[in-house]
């Protein structure tokens, strides 16, 4: 038999199927509505056994809470998987699936994953658990309040922390100030212009402060950064690593180690590490 792992992305919808069959692919995520990406797979291939899917939104309890940048033509996702082709299907949010691969990754139970990417968000594994929160809404670290800002977050605030710390981020603030060129950290501190040089520095110190705030509320033994704006600026580690001391609570760093993310996809790890603890239950 064989089993489905999903990615799906606001910018893929990734799949890799384990087991007899292997076999992967992606769409993009305008293109194809969730649910019926996963049902013409789950057609396509009637081996499959089992199934779960990392997810660039809110879930809670196996139902689809909200998604930035995801079509959703079926918000309770588990409960159709199962009465419609009778298989199990597990779906989490991708940043606690990040978090949980990287703690298998760095061989720790207390891991704290935050990832700068379109957004800004955090996924937190303490004692080798997923730290999900009521609603499971736990490290939503982008939407806490940080500065006003003449901008508007996805979430509908002026104030949250990703409107500095991501790439949709710095994209908002380059349009606002008329700042040409890609939303590139390098070239924007090397601008002639002082207010574009002022984006990379606000990065920076918004990131600071982002680590700072998981470090001190979470207390892991591990921060790992990635995420598509770290991966291109891997020195913004080297930077929070010589200045966290400024921001957190010295007690949280000691002992601390903070890297940058190694693995080439974590979120589709973290997935496939769901489908092992499923097999378990199986079997
Ligand atoms: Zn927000």
């Amino acid at each position: 038999m064989s089993r489905l792992a999903i990615d799906a992305g606001g910018t893929w919808l990734r799949y890799e199927i384990v087991g007899e069959r292997e076999e992967c692919g992606r769409v993009p995520s305008q293109e194809t509505p969730l649910w019926s990406f996963l049902s013409s797979l789950l057609k396509r291939f009637p081996d499959i056994d089992a199934a779960a899917i990392s997810f660039a939104g809110q879930v809670h309890e196996g139902v689809i809470l909200s998604a930035p940048n995801i079509e959703i033509d079926e918000p309770e996702i588990e409960n159709m998987a199962e009465s419609t082709f009778g298989i199990p299907l597990k779906i989490e949010n991708d940043l606690n699936c990040a978090a949980l691969a990287e703690s298998i990754y760095w061989n720790e139970k207390d891991v704290t994953a935050l990832y700068s990417g379109t957004g800004l968000g955090c996924g937190i594994v303490a004692g080798g658990e997923i730290f999900h929160g009521w609603r499971s809404l736990a490290g939503e670290i982008g939407h806490i309040p940080y500065k006003k800002t003449p901008l508007r977050c996805g979430c509908g605030k002026d104030n949250c922390l990703e409107l500095y710390a991501s790439g949709s981020g710095i994209e908002k603030w380059m349009g606002y100030l008329g700042c040409e060129g890609k939303p590139d950290l390098r070239m924007l501190a090397a601008s002639q212009k002082a207010e574009c040089r002022k984006i990379a520095e606000g990065y920076i110190e918004a990131m600071l402060a982002a680590s700072a705030t998981a470090v001190t509320l979470f207390n892991p033994k591990i921060l790992v950064l990635g995420g598509g704006v770290i991966e291109h600026n891997p020195e913004v580690v080297d930077r929070i690593e010589r200045d966290i001391a400024e921001y957190a609570l010295a007690e949280s760093l000691n002992g601390l180690k903070i890297v940058r993310s190694r693995m080439e996809n974590a979120s589709m790890q973290g997935a496939k590490l769901l489908l092992d603890t499923m097999t378990t239950l199986i079997d």
